[in-house]
This record gives C-alpha cells, sequence and structure tokens, in this order.
C-alpha cells in the first residue's frame, strides 16, 4: 500500500512538475519575445533616416544596436544591404514581418533565420524616406537573437531537476507518513483480530466498521465450525475407543495416523513407539514388506485374535475378538470326534457278536449271551442318539412354559427309581414341600430330575442315602445330595462339559456318556435358573437348581 501510495503521489507531482515546467517556459518565452519587441521598437528610434541607405550604414547601426541584425529594404522588399549577410538582391516581401510592414507601416514576426540559423525576433517598418538617405517607403528591418522556447525548457531543466529530486524526497515523506495514519487503525485491527483468539473485536474508525464487523461475523461462523469438528471428533475418538474391535490406521509400523484404545491395549502400544508385533512377527512382517493385505489368527493372553491387515493409503488393521467362534469351531470338532468316538465302541461290539453269531460256530448257549450284549449295545446307542437329539433340541426349544407342579412331579417320577435303589441298598429321603410350581415345560424338569436322581444312585456307594428336597417361596430349590462317591476340585470344574465322565472305565458299559450334566446344566441356562454343585470326594455331592432367574 505504502508502495502504492507513493508510486501515485510520485506521478502526479512529477507531471504537475513537468506540465508547469512547460508553462513557465512558455511564459518566460511569450515574456522574452515581447520585451525584444519593445527593445526593437527602441532600436528603430536609432535609424536616421537621412544617413545613406548602404550596407556600411547597415553594419554601423547593427554594431551601435548591440550587434543586431539590421537589414534594409527597397519598398517592395528587395535586400539593399544586411549587416549579417551577403545578400542583396535578394527578396523579403514573403517574410510575415515584411508584410505586415509594406502593408500597416510596421510588423513583427520571430522565427529561426535560414541566412543566419538562428532564432531572431524582427521588426520591420517602413520609412518616409529622406534626401540623400533612405529612399521613401524604403523598408528597415531589426533582428535580436532569442533563445527558442526549447532553448528556455533546456536551459530551465536542470533546476527542474532539482525540484524533481525535492519533490521526490517530499513524495516519500508525504507517503510514508499518510499511510502510517492510514494503515495505523488497519494494523491495530489486525493486532486485534490475532490476538481475540476468535473473540469480538472493535474500532472507532467508521471507515474500518465494516471490516471488523465482517471479521466478528466470520470469526463466530469460525468458531462454531471449530466447535462442530471438535465435537465430531470427539464422539469419533468416543465411538473407536469403545469398539471391542482394535483399529490401527498407519502408513508404516512408526508412522501411525490412528489407533484406538482396543488396538493399543492389544498391541501394548506406546506412543511416539514402533508397534512391536509388525516387526518382530515374522508372518506379519514379511507380509506387511511385501504390501499384500493379509488376515491371521493370534493368540493375546487367553483369548484368540484375528488380524486383518488390509494395505493400501493408507493401511487399516482390524483386529476381532475371535475367541468364542473359534472355541465354538473347536467345541464341535470336539462334539463330532466324541460322538464318533462314543458310537464307535457299541457299534464295535455289535458288529463283532453279531459276525461270531452269523459265523455258526458259537455253541446256542453262548450265541443267546452275545445276543443279549448286541441288545444292550443297541439300547446304549440308541440312549446316546436319543441325548444327542435332546442335547441338540434345547436350542431350537422355542415351546411356550406353563406352570409345572414340581412336588407331584417328583412323586409321580421317583417310583420309576425304586429297583435301582433297592439294588444299591440305597435309603432314599425325600423332604418335598407341597405345591412348588415353576414356569417351565414338563419334559424339561422331566431330563433335569432324571439326571440327577440317576446320577445320585450310579455314583453313590452300596448301602448309602439319596436325599432329595424341594422348598418353594419366592425362590423354589431343588436339591439332590447323595453319600456317594463325590467329585475332586478338577472334575467339580469339568462335569458339566459335553462328553466328560470322572471314570472313564465305566463309560460305555453301565454308565452314561457325559451328557446328562451337559443338558441339565443348558436346561438350567436357558430358562435362567442357578445350578450349583457341592461336592467332597469320598463323601458325597449335592446338586442344587433355584428355580429363580438370576439376577442381572
Ligand atoms: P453320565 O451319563 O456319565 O453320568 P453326566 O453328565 O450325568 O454323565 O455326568 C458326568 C460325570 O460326572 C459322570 O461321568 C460322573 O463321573 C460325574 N458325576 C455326575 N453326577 C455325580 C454324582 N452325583 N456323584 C459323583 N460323580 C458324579
Amino acid at each position: 500500500m505504502r508502495k502504492r501510495i507513493l508510486i501515485v503521489t510520485l506521478s502526479v507531482t512529477v507531471l504537475g512538475i513537468l506540465i508547469l515546467s512547460l508553462l513557465f517556459t512558455d511564459v518566460f518565452y511569450r515574456g522574452a519575445v515581447e520585451s525584444a519587441e519593445k527593445q526593437l521598437k527602441t532600436y528603430g528610434n536609432f535609424f536616421d533616416v537621412s544617413a545613406p541607405f548602404t550596407q556600411a550604414e547597415a553594419e554601423k547601426l547593427a554594431e551601435r544596436l548591440d550587434a543586431s541584425r539590421v537589414t534594409y529594404m527597397s519598398a517592395d522588399g528587395t535586400v539593399v544591404a544586411d549587416s549579417a549577410a551577403e545578400v542583396e538582391g535578394e527578396t523579403r516581401e514573403d517574410r510575415s514581418e515584411v508584410i505586415a510592414a509594406i502593408a500597416e507601416g510596421e510588423g513583427f514576426s520571430v522565427r529561426r533565420s535560414k541566412t543566419v540559423g538562428e532564432n531572431m525576433v524582427y521588426y520591420c517598418f517602413r520609412t518616409e524616406g529622406a534626401a540623400g538617405g533612405a529612399p521613401a517607403g524604403a523598408l528597415v528591418r531589426i533582428g535580436l537573437p532569442l533563445s527558442s522556447e526549447i532553448e528556455y525548457f533546456v536551459d530551465a531543466l536542470p533546476t527542474i531537476v532539482w525540484f524533481l529530486l525535492l519533490d521526490i524526497l517530499c513524495c516519500l515523506i508525504f507517503a510514508w507518513v499518510a499511510t502510517s495514519g492510514i494503515l495505523k487503525p488497519v494494523e491495530k485491527l489486525t493486532k486485534e483480530v490475532a490476538t481475540s483468539s476468535g473473540g469480538q473485536v472493535s474500532t472507532k474508525y467508521p471507515e474500518l466498521k465494516p471490516i471488523a464487523k465482517l471479521m466478528n461475523d466470520m470469526n463466530a461462523d469460525i468458531g462454531e465450525k471449530v466447535a462442530k469438528i471438535k465435537e465430531d471428533n470427539r464422539i469419533e475418538k468416543l465411538v473407536l475407543d469403545s469398539m471391542e474391535h482394535g483399529i490401527v490406521i498407519f502408513r508404516d509400523a512408526s508412522d501411525l495416523i490412528l489407533i484406538n484404545k482396543t488396538a493399543a491395549r492389544l498391541l501394548e502400544y506406546e506412543e511416539n513407539e514402533p508397534i512391536a508385533l509388525f516387526s518382530e512377527d515374522r508372518e506379519i512382517a514379511d507380509s506387511l514388506a511385501a504390501g499384500e493385505s493379509a488376515s491371521f489368527y493370534r493368540t493375546i493372553g487367553e483369548k484368540d485374535y484375528n488380524f486383518r491387515f488390509t494395505l493400501g493409503e493408507p493401511n487399516v488393521l482390524l483386529i476381532t475378538d475371535v475367541t468364542e467362534s473359534m472355541a465354538a469351531a473347536r467345541s464341535k470338532n470336539e462334539f463330532i470326534a466324541n460322538v464318533t468316538h462314543e458310537m464307535n465302541t457299541p457299534l464295535t461290539s455289535i458288529k463283532g457278536f453279531a459276525e461270531l453269531i452269523s459265523s455258526g460256530t458259537v455253541p446256542p448257549e453262548r450265541a443267546e449271551s452275545m445276543a443279549k450284549t448286541i441288545i444292550k449295545q443297541s439300547d446304549r446307542l440308541a440312549n446316546l442318539i436319543r441325548s444327542i437329539i435332546n442335547f441338540s433340541a434345547i436350542d431350537s426349544d422355542e415351546l411356550p412354559d406353563y406352570e409345572v407342579n414340581v412336588s407331584e412331579l417328583i412323586g409321580e417320577l421317583i417310583g420309576a427309581f425304586e429297583p435301582k435303589l433297592r439294588k444299591k441298598d440305597i435309603a432314599l429321603r425325600l423332604d418335598i414341600e407341597q405345591g412348588v410350581k415353576v414356569m417351565s415345560r414338563r419334559e424339561r424338569l422331566v431330563e433335569i430330575l432324571n439326571n440327577l436322581i440317576s446320577n445320585g444312585i450310579r455314583y453313590n456307594k452300596e448301602g448309602g442315602s439319596l436325599d432329595i428336597s424341594l422348598t418353594g417361596g419366592a425362590s423354589p430349590r431343588l436339591t439332590v445330595r447323595d453319600t456317594g462317591i463325590g467329585l475332586s476340585e478338577e472334575d467339580k470344574a469339568r462335569i458339566f462339559d459335553r462328553f466328560y465322565t470322572v471314570d472313564k472305565s465305566h463309560n460305555g458299559a453301565g454308565g452314561g456318556f457325559g451328557l446328562g450334566l451337559a443338558i441339565v446344566k443348558k436346561l438350567c441356562r436357558r430358562a435362567g435358573w442357578t445350578l450349583k454343585v457341592d461336592s467332597k470326594l469320598g463323601e458325597g455331592t449335592a446338586f442344587t437348581v433355584e428355580f429363580c432367574p438370576k439376577k442381572g
């Protein structure tokens, strides 16, 4: 701005000075012409009309008149004598001063003389003539050299240059003072804006008020936008940090763009440190070096994670907890292996005995016992299949619940266990509160009761006892307590697993397949009931079902 003001003022004043210089030159020139004309008119008085009208007299007069040029001409303008050149006989009738003198008696003109090669002011007048002197009507012309307008200008040029220099100095001072005066309030306003950190600014200068208003509006707008961006960032961070998946967006191991809390925890990320896993895990490091998107499974602590790398600009790593899905896959494989194994045992036995019988070499009394074994193993196989179906059916059982009288149900079921109780000489003690009802389905409660009671007999000692108690109220509770072999702490934690049996020897013979308690647990879990086991190795076991939904 300062430069601009300087250029404008400088241009205006320089132009002004030049125009003024030209004008003054013209005025001076005119003045000079006027005074030359007056001088020439005075010089005219020095002409002696009676003196001979000759070259010598012309030169004498010219000398007297301070080296002016004197020309004598006849009445028609033919040169008779000239003090500056030998031009006798030439005519000057076409010169404007001569034309004026012939017509009006006198005339002036200013022009460059071809004869003397100078700028001249001429004064020409007509004489009356005198005897022995100038002939009547003769013309006398006196000329004085006069600088031309350009010469005047050139003469004034050094002064003009000095003026210009002075002008530049003045302009510089003026531009500095003027711009300081104009810019000061603007600079003050700018400073205020810079230090207001988004606040309101004001100015006392009315010219700057629209700018201050504009800045305030812009500040408010920017403030709103910044607040929105901050809020968006906060929400984005909140979402990312509350995700159970880990997310890392990165350019390379030490150039991270974003990492959420889960990823930072799993990768043990330290701020400003490269992610160790990216270089320490050979497989991952190789894949990153090759620039290939890939997926890896890694175990951290007790959990399994899937690391999915999508490489690009930038790279993205998504870490997903796959513990459950992997456990489910493992459990499915285990289940299939267990089922196959459990089925294989009775089938081998059935096939073996059947082959022996069909060979015809077995005596009839042995064939009968073999056939009984085949029937027994077939029953086991059927039991196994039924148990598996029962176990799987629980998940898809969406039938509605209704009120079941558990007190009555125990009474109905217990009779069927009497032969087994008698066989092992087990004393049954019932402590059943009447009219205890729970919301369920009869077949589910039958499954639970049958499993718990049959286990209480099966794993009881000869001459032991079996206590079944049922209490009602707000939280009905069933307890089946035996005085049997009991469970070790390790087995207690595993008896609810599918196909888990403590004594592997009875598996496939008189014992079960390890599915009974798994079914009981699954049924309780689906109903929201609590199943507890309390046992001491060698002393006995008690299973308790609390028929009220778990809190929380
Ligand atoms: P099973 O059909 O083999 O009895 P369960 O799932 O009912 O299968 O039981 C799993 C295992 O838990 C049994 O093999 C047994 O070792 C143990 N168990 C179950 N009930 C009792 C009990 N009342 N006393 C001692 N051990 C028991």
